[in-house]
């Protein structure tokens, strides 16, 4: 709470410079404000199957937008990192929505795949992931 603007550690960076300059610019503003970790950006077959072993993704390699490079989608997560709480989550992409409207990227975030602002009518819901729409 000191003033001091948030900045990406080395991990995150190495992260974010996979995806699409889109994606870079977006969270580069949202760092200024608000704390957060780019967990993944581009991710290889064998990254990709891992996740999806793990439940993390539901498609295989290469149709994730994850597997694009750069990436169409990033995984980022509000810091410090705590899973159980997802109010978080949902406060924090709301931040990265009204983020990303501001400077007229068109995103679509996995706490709501379908768009429609309905948060419980969504099949996989996977709060940390944010991706680029066409156009
Ligand atoms: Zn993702």
């Amino acid at each position: 709470m000191g003033g001091l603007m948030p900045t990406f550690g080395e991990r995150s960076r190495k992260a974010l410079d996979s995806a699409d300059p889109k994606l870079r610019q977006l969270f580069d503003e949202v760092i200024k404000t608000v704390d957060c970790s780019v967990l993944c950006g581009f991710r290889t077959e064998a990254e990709q199957e891992s996740a999806f072993a793990q439940g993390f993704s539901k498609v295989h390699w290469p149709d994730s937008k994850h597997n694009s490079f750069p990436s169409r989608a990033a995984d980022v997560v509000p810091c410090p990192l705590d899973w159980k709480e997802t109010r978080r989550f949902y406060f924090f992409a709301g931040y990265v929505k009204a983020t990303a409207d501001r400077l007229g990227i068109k995103i679509r975030w996995g706490g709501d795949f379908n768009s429609d602002g309905n948060l419980a009518n969504d099949g996989f819901v996977d709060l940390p992931h944010f991706e680029l729409l066409e156009g």
